[in-house]
């Protein structure tokens, strides 16, 4: 199994980062250009807000990850709505955004919804943000944008941080085609039937995942899974940032052995590998092809035929070619 994470007890701490005040020595050269350019990217970028509603991401656990962009459209719409008015009331008093905010979230959403609507109807900015990362993502906001699509308001997103792509990026896992499926159902027959459901897609998959969880899902994800290469991403951008990577087995024998895992985690699985063949039949195959063809000819046309490797079917049919003479 391997492991990465930040180094510990040294300034590289993203707590540290994420708290200390602009760097103004000499050698980044003098801060104040730099201020500067930012409060005319903002004052540029408050000019240009039409009513509507923005999709704004805010960090995942390092509150130095909010862009400029989004700096600029919080403090300039005239509503924030968000799930916790606790939880975001810590990023507006550390950029000192003093906009107003108003709660949505699941168990409130049919009541407000009508009246954010009717706001933007008449002419509101309003920004949606959720505890942390990227909107819709396994948090509120997918009915709130169909309704805006609906309606033909204007929405637009202010894209930022997601979990689910810190984690797959850092996962060695291969990025070019994944499937994000969410939470995985909390009891374990449902959990079973969700997997089953993955278990064919050919691409890297991608869980939210409770960390009091980890161990039942990962032994879960064996038996529906295969033992298939994976990853767990751990507390990311946080001062205990942490990847572990191997194979399913041994990431759940690790979770099972040390008990609960703190703070937040994204499993992530790789694809299937691929079946290994059956060489009884391919040696089978590879008999005919040598009545008619030379050993090259016939570990060419398998290749073709079969998807296998040229070098791996010549060096069979190679040794069947010995065997006969
Ligand atoms: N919308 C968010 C996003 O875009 O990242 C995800 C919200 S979802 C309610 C919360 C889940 O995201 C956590 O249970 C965990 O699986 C994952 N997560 C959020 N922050 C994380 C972090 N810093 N490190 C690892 N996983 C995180």
């Amino acid at each position: 199994m391997v492991i990465s994470g930040k180094k510990s007890g040294s300034d590289q701490t993203n707590r540290r980062r994420a708290s200390s005040k602009p760097d103004r020595s000499p050698r980044h050269g003098s801060a104040e250009p730099a201020t500067a350019a930012i409060d005319q990217v903002e004052t540029a970028l408050q000019a240009e807000l039409h009513p509507g509603l923005y999709l704004v991401a805010t960090p995942i656990g390092n509150l130095a990850d909010l862009t400029l962009r989004a700096l600029a459209v919080l403090r300039g719409v005239d509503r924030i709505i968000c799930e916790d008015t606790r939880v975001s009331g810590k990023l507006m008093a550390r950029y000192g955004i003093t906009t107003p905010l108003d709660v949505y979230h699941d168990h409130n959403a049919e009541k407000v919804r009508p009246a954010i609507l009717a706001s933007i109807h008449r002419g509101a900015r309003v920004a949606l943000i959720s505890d942390a990362g990227t909107q819709l993502i396994s948090d509120p906001g997918f009915k709130l944008v169909l309704a805006e699509i609906d309606e033909q308001l204007p929405v637009t997103a202010v894209p930022g941080p997601s979990a689910a792509i810190a984690a797959l990026i850092l996962s060695g896992l291969p990025p070019d085609a994944f499937l994000f499926a969410g939470f995985l159902p909390p009891r374990q027959a449902a959990r079973q039937r969700a997997l089953e459901r993955w278990a064919a897609v050919e691409a890297t998959l991608i869980f939210h995942e409770s960390t009091q969880r980890l161990a039942e899902s990962l032994a879960d994800m064996v038996e529906r899974l295969g033992n298939r290469t994976a990853a767990v991403a751990r507390e990311l951008t946080k001062l205990h940032e942490e990847v572990r990577r191997g194979k399913l087995v041994e990431l759940a024998g690790y979770y099972q052995a040390s008990g609960h895992a703190r703070g937040e985690a994204v499993v992530l699985v790789g694809p299937p590998e691929l079946v290994q063949p059956d060489w009884a039949e391919v040696d089978k195959m590879l008999r005919g092809a040598l009545v008619r063809f030379s050993v090259r000819d016939a570990a060419a046309k398998l290749a073709t035929e079969t998807g296998l490797s040229r070098g791996e079917l010549y060096r069979r049919a190679l040794s069947i070619q010995q065997e006969k003479s």
